[in-house]
Parts: C-alpha cells; sequence; structure tokens
C-alpha cells in the first residue's frame, strides 16, 4: 500500500486510493488536519499534533512548529534537553501519521509519496527523503505541491496537452504556479510568489483595524495575554465570515469591553492592500509562463486562506471567471498525492520536470540606508541574487562606505525574504580594507552560486582591483545514509504518546493553555478541574474516565468560548 501524504508548514495530511478515489484519514482524535508540530511530554514521550500545538503556548521549550522551514539546513531544535534536526521533526510527524493510516487500514504502510513545495531545492527535497526514511517510510516519489493539487482536479484525465494554474494561499505563504501536461510529464512552467502573505496577514490587519475603531488604547498591545485573545477571536471571525455575510469581534480588558461589527464588504475594505498584492505574483507566473490567461485550462484553489470569499472573488476578478473550488482548499494538496499513490500502483504514474535548478532563497548584504541628509537606517538586506533565479547565476552591485574616512566595510551575508538583514539567515561575512586617499570609494560585490549551493562572495575594492573573497558552503546540512541509519534507531526508541491516550492528553494540554491565559476566578475554577480530571486519569479506569473525560471537556469548551468575554473574577 502507498499512501499520499502532504506534509504541510501548519499542517499534515495522509490519504490513500480506494475503490478508484483519493480518501483521507482521520487521526486518533478524528481530524484529518494534524498540526505539524512535535512536544516532549513530561514523562519523554513524543506527542504530535494538536496536544504539540497546544503545548506551543504553555510549553514552548518542549514543543516545535514551522520546522518545514527549515528544512535542509543544519539547524538544530532543542526540545527540552535533547536536540533535533529538522528531518528528525518531520519524521515525528510523519511516523505519527503513518500510524494512523496503520490502525485505520488494519495493515503496515511502508511506502509514501510525499508533496513538497515546487521551489524546494534540491537540498529540501534531499532532506524530505531522509525525513520519510527516518520515519520508517520508503519514499516511492516526491511529488511537486502544485502538481498534487492538479491531479486532485484530475489534469491527467484529460486529452491532449492540458494548462493549470494553481493559486495557493497558506497561513503565511502565497505561491503560483503555472503547470503544463504534455504526453504524461508534468511540467512547472512558472512559479512566483510572496513568501510573506497569507491568511495570518487577514488577521493581523484586522487586528490593526479593531484597535482603530473598537478605540482600543494602544498600551494594550503590549500585553501578551490581551493580545492572543484577540487573535484568536479575530482567527475566528475571519472564519465565521467564509459561512456567513457578517460577525461581531469583542474583546475585554478588566472592566473595559470592546466591540466591532464586521460584515464581508468592510472585511473587503480593509483587505483591498493585501488582496491586491494577489495580482502582481499571478502576473508574473503568467508572464514567466509566456501565456496569456485565455490558454488556461482549470485555474485551482490550494491553502486554506483561499476558502475566504473575498479572496475567491479577487481571483475571479484577476482571471475573469470562477477558479474551481470544489474540493476542500486544505485537502486537495494530499488527496491529489494519494491519486499519484494510486496511478503508481497501477503503474501508471506521471513523470514530473522538477525544478531544482533555481535558487531557493534571496541572497545578499546589509545595507544602511539614507533616509534624509545625515539621517542613516542601518541593516537593511539588499538582495544580490533573487529567489527564483536559475542557477548556476553570478550577479554584482557596487556598493559605497557611509563615511568619507572609512576605512574598512563589514559585509555581512544573508539568505531570505525579509526586509531587515536580522530577520534574514546570515551566512558569514567578509572583511573589506578600503585605501584613503583615492576618488573612487567603491566596492564591487559579485555573488556566484551554482547547483551545489555554493555561494561564492567577491569584493572588488575599484580604485586598487583589491579582491578580497569568502567562499559559503551549500548544504552544509544533509545527511549521509550512514548518518541517516544512526539516526533512525536512535529515533526508533522515542516513544509516541500511546493513540489510545491522545485524546485525553489533548484536552489537558488545551486546557493548560486556556488557564495560562485566564485570571482570577475562572483561572482557579479550571485549575481545580484540571487536577480532578488528572486524578480520574490516575485511576486508569475506563468506567471512571470516560464520564469525567465527557464532563471535563464540557468544561474546558465553555471557557474556551468565553474565557475572552469573561470578567477576571
Ligand atoms: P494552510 O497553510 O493551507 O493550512 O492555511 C492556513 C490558513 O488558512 C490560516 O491562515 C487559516 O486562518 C486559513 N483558513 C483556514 N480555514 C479558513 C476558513 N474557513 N476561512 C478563512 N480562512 C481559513
Amino acid at each position: 500500500m502507498i499512501v499520499g501524504i502532504d506534509l504541510g508548514t501548519t499542517n499534515s495530511l495522509i490519504a490513500i486510493w480506494e475503490n478508484g478515489a483519493p480518501r483521507l484519514i482521520p487521526n486518533s482524535l478524528g481530524e484529518v488536519l494534524t498540526p505539524s508540530c512535535v512536544s516532549v511530554d513530561e514523562d519523554g514521550s513524543i506527542l504530535v499534533g494538536r496536544a504539540a500545538r497546544e503545548r506551543l503556548q504553555t510549553h514552548p521549550q518542549h514543543s516545535a512548529a514551522n520546522f518545514k522551514r527549515m528544512m535542509g539546513s543544519d539547524k538544530t531544535v532543542y526540545l527540552g534537553k535533547r536536540a533535533f534536526r529538522p528531518e528528525e521533526l518531520s519524521a515525528l510527524v510523519l511516523r505519527s501519521l503513518k500510524e494512523d493510516a496503520e490502525a485505520a487500514l488494519n495493515q503496515p504502510v511502508t511506502e509514501a509519496v510525499i508533496t513538497v513545495p515546487a521551489y524546494f531545492s534540491d537540498a529540501q527535497r534531499k532532506a524530505t527523503r531522509a525525513a520519510g526514511q527516518l520515519a520508517g517510510l520508503k519514499v516511492e516519489r516526491l511529488l511537486n505541491e502544485p502538481t498534487a493539487a492538479a491531479l486532485a482536479y484530475g489534469i491527467h484525465l484529460r486529452d491532449g496537452e492540458s494548462k493549470f494554474l494553481v493559486f495557493d494561499l497558506g497561513g503565511g505563504t502565497f505561491d503560483v504556479s503555472v503547470l503544463d501536461l504534455f504526453e504524461n510529464v508534468m511540467e512547472v512552467r512558472a512559479s512566483a510568489g510572496d513568501n510573506y502573505l497569507g491568511g495570518e496577514d487577514f488577521v493581523s490587519t484586522l487586528v490593526d483595524r479593531f484597535f482603530e475603531t473598537a478605540k482600543v488604547p494602544e498600551a494594550l498591545r503590549s500585553d501578551a495575554r490581551f493580545m492572543q485573545g484577540l487573535s484568536a477571536q479575530v482567527e475566528q471571525a475571519k472564519r465565521a465570515l467564509s459561512d456567513s455575510p457578517r460577525t461581531v469581534i469583542q474583546a475585554r480588558d478588566g472592566e473595559n469591553e470592546y466591540r466591532m461589527e464586521l460584515d464581508e464588504a468592510a472585511f473587503e475594505k480593509h483587505c483591498a492592500l493585501l488582496l491586491a498584492r494577489l495580482r502582481s505574483p499571478v502576473e508574473r507566473a503568467l508572464r514567466d509562463a509566456r501565456l496569456p490567461l485565455a490558454e488556461l485550462d482549470n485555474i485551482v484553489l490550494a491553502g486554506g486562506a483561499t476558502r475566504m470569499p473575498i479572496v475567491r472573488r479577487m481571483a475571479a476578478r484577476m482571471f475573469g471567471r470562477f477558479p474551481s473550488c470544489e474540493i476542500n482548499p486544505d485537502e486537495v494538496v494530499a488527496l491529489g498525492a494519494a491519486v499519484q499513490a494510486g496511478l503508481k500502483m497501477r503503474d501508471a504514474a506521471l513523470d514530473e520536470v522538477v525544478m531544482t535548478d533555481v535558487a531557493p532563497y534571496s541572497l545578499g548584504v546589509s545595507t544602511t540606508v539614507r533616509i534624509a541628509g545625515d539621517q542613516f537606517s542601518h541593516g537593511h538586506f539588499d538582495p544580490i541574487i533573487e529567489r527564483n533565479t536559475v542557477i548556476p547565476v553570478s550577479r554584482v552591485k557596487r556598493y559605497y562606505p557611509i563615511q568619507d574616512n572609512q576605512k574598512v566595510v563589514e559585509l555581512q551575508v544573508f539568505q531570505g525574504e525579509a526586509r531587515m538583514a536580522s530577520d534574514n539567515i546570515k551566512l558569514g561575512e567578509l572583511e573589506v580594507r578600503l585605501p584613503s586617499g583615492v576618488e573612487d570609494r567603491g566596492v564591487d560585490v559579485r555573488f556566484t552560486y551554482d547547483v551545489n549551493g555554493l555561494l561564492q562572495v567577491e569584493a572588488t575594492v575599484i580604485a586598487t582591483r583589491e579582491v578580497f573573497s569568502l567562499v559559503i558552503e551549500g548544504n552544509p546540512g544533509l545527511l549521509s545514509e550512514q548518518e541517516i541509519a544512526q539516526r533512525f534507531s536512535a529515533l526508533s526508541e522515542l516513544k509516541i504518546h500511546p493513540r489510545d491516550r491522545i485524546e485525553n492528553r489533548t484536552l489537558v494540554a488545551r486546557a493548560e493553555r486556556l488557564y495560562q491565559h485566564l485570571r482570577g476566578m475562572p483561572r482557579e475554577q479550571l485549575g481545580r478541574e484540571i487536577t480532578r480530571f488528572e486524578t480520574a486519569l490516575e485511576t486508569q479506569d475506563q468506567r471512571i474516565i470516560a464520564p469525567a473525560a465527557k464532563a471535563f471537556r464540557e468544561v474546558v469548551d465553555y471557557f474556551d468560548h468565553q474565557s475572552f468575554l469573561l470578567p477576571e473574577s
């Protein structure tokens, strides 16, 4: 049996091909979305999914999320005292999904098709394969996420050549891919995106609007508890607007109550700037693919944030027609992975041209920007090679020192997309000595980047032609086969929290998160309820635990819905 897995930044899903159609497999909580979060419990056992996500807030030192963004790097994440590589954390998520599938299918699951973003580099793809191996899975195939989305919509069933555009707006990123299927070979003709545009930005925009409209004192912005609660309310309101035309956002701080009504038209108006930013990656992708809009056979929506009607309308306006959205956008990639798994089992799998010959991140230096007169702003990131540039590539840019008498320039090299250098990943630094008494004080900085991820930085002082250079090793993070084997046995020794107990564990984790959030009487009440439930769990007697869990869930649900609106005592 080959399964299809969407190993996502926020959530992961597993699906199988069954009776001629793909089917999602729910986890032990009965949910198809398993948060890509890992946490180590007090007894050293591993929690994956919702319980781990709850513990991100209550036990941040023992919990991790967003590690997909670190794949292919040699970053280390500590959960308590134990160090994990990004592949290992991904492997724990994969292992949990594999166990869910095995429990549902009642047979061992050993092979998988795993999806990756189209722009993943060779190193990121190798790290994903390693994660599969560490989870005890043979990775039959890595499949591009947009290809998976197109497969879920049956691109392979069309006659002749077909061209799809996949519009994927997730929690934090926006990706547009133009796909071309010809003679059973799928090619990503172009991809473009915005690494800093996603569903979370709609929440931040509404939070700002709430402060203005409901006249919330600005000082509350530094109150973490208030901000956390407000963001949760706003997230709920955003989702509510996907199903109904209006909603209300309420928040309370002590005796003060704040409130804002919101309907679709106002939501659209507040988020106009974000919606406008969707346009340029679409235009860029179509231009790079040299395709007029009219030649697209289908436009497919993926990513949870495309559930927002305002986003769908914007897409419809841009494309002059309604995009396909019959399949849940947060499930479409996993379903497509299962379609590929099904094709593979029948020996009819689609082939793909994989684009790994692009720079996955922008590479540049930290610079100082003159604001006015002698006013400067330091630490701005200035890209020299931009993300998605075809490699190998060599680019040069000229820089000047800010001070007339400056003797040294410290070139700091970064990778990433953030505006400020310190928000990106620092790769190295190079000291460039400047001669005095010369007219041209410029320095040419050349970046040369190759397929192995090797970055060569060369700074040439114009006046003297003196050259300073630095070589930054590519892909420092990859594991050898031998290391994978060693880590596999180390990882296998870690106990994953027993499946049959995960529901109650998740409930306790959620209650602990709420406990931190509350103050005064409600906090005391909830604290007592947690202790009472833990006492019931200690009996290990299902006849006591089951009714206690039911009652405890009702209490937790009550506090969860009311927590932000309740007065403190
Ligand atoms: P993904 O990364 O694809 O899981 O997308 C997650 C994003 O989708 C988050 O920003 C969610 O807030 C958003 N999202 C999920 N469901 C909905 C919904 N029903 N309405 C609006 N946004 C949603």
